[in-house]
């Protein structure tokens, strides 16, 4: 009997520890106690496995849902993120030629001027204006001016280097900044820009239409004590000594290159010959 009671006990064991129902056979089946135990055990486990399942199946629905929700949110983000990008880009940018606007030009350029006096090396501006734009305008169209001048900007954008920018200043002017360019160097890249203008004439539907620009370049005067504020003024003043010396090359002929020179401001005679 106390063997019979033994294997009743070890029935009622394994009942609750193992995974699978073990069955109830042979001599265990017939005492009715055992019996109701047995049931009971197990229906309780069927009630918890079900319990379990549940619980994975919300589960499983509600990470599915979290994971959409987090979709949507990064979705979103990223959405925000391109029109900051978008934004930024149009507040710098002329939407025509896609050159910097004046505005950042200038806080940019000021930072650059900052950095070059600091650190000691040369820098300065290229004022380039497009000859004859009003006769090309009046010739071949506004929408051909438009196009000339997109053109004029992805011709200058290509001759310069990794540190250099340019900006739109007004209509047909445009302003590159340039560092780490002593006198000579500076009058290469402008004389590069003049050039790569004059080579390479603007395809529009009529035909090809040359481009020339008439550029004024000055060397920034290396200071140490202008302070960060005074930058801009001093900018405003490097550009118009650039604008100087540009006119100085529409007025001898245009399609050229003058540095402006300080030593003698009225003049500005030197030319540029390559
Ligand atoms: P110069 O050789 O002396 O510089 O003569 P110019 O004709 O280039 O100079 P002017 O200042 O007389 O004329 C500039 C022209 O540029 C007039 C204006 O209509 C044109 N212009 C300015 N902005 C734009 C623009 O965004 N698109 C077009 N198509 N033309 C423009
Ligand atoms: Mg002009
Ligand atoms: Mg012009």
């Amino acid at each position: 009997m106390d063997e019979k009671l033994d294997r009743a006990l070890e029935h009622i064991k394994q009942l609750l520890k193992e995974n699978t129902i073990p069955p109830l056979t042979g001599d265990l089946a017939e005492i009715p106690e055992l019996i109701e135990i047995h049931d009971e055990i197990k229906s309780a486990r069927e009630i918890l496995a079900s319990f379990s399942t549940r619980h994975e199946e919300v589960l499983s629905a509600l990470t599915e849902s979290l994971c959409r929700e987090i979709e949507k949110w990064s979705e979103a983000m990223d959405a925000l993120h391109e029109s900051e990008t978008r934004f930024k880009y149009l507040a710098n940018h002329d939407p025509l030629t896609g050159a910097m606007n004046r505005r950042s030009f200038m806080e940019r350029a000021a930072q650059e001027l900052n950095d070059a006096f600091r650190h000691h090396y040369p820098c300065g501006v290229i004022m380039i204006d497009i000859d004859h734009f009003k006769l090309f305008n009046d010739t071949y169209g506004h929408q051909a001016g438009d196009e000339a001048l997109r053109h004029a900007v992805k011709i200058i954008s290509s001759c310069s280097r990794s540190h250099d920018f340019l900006g739109r200043y007004g209509g047909e002017e445009f302003v590159f900044f340039f560092c780490h360019a002593d006198n000579y160097t500076s009058l290469k890249i402008a004389e590069r820009i003049r050039t790569t203008l004059e080579e390479n004439p603007v395809i529009l539907q009529t035909g090809d239409v040359p481009v020339t620009a008439s550029l004024g370049v000055v060397i920034a005067k290396q200071s140490d004590d202008i302070k960060f504020e005074k930058l801009g003024n001093y900018l405003e003043t490097l550009i118009s000594y650039a604008d100087r010396a540009m006119y100085t090359a529409k007025k001898n002929g245009r399609n050229k290159v003058v540095l402006y020179d300080y030593d003698n401001p009225q003049t500005f005679t030197e030319k540029y010959e390559s």
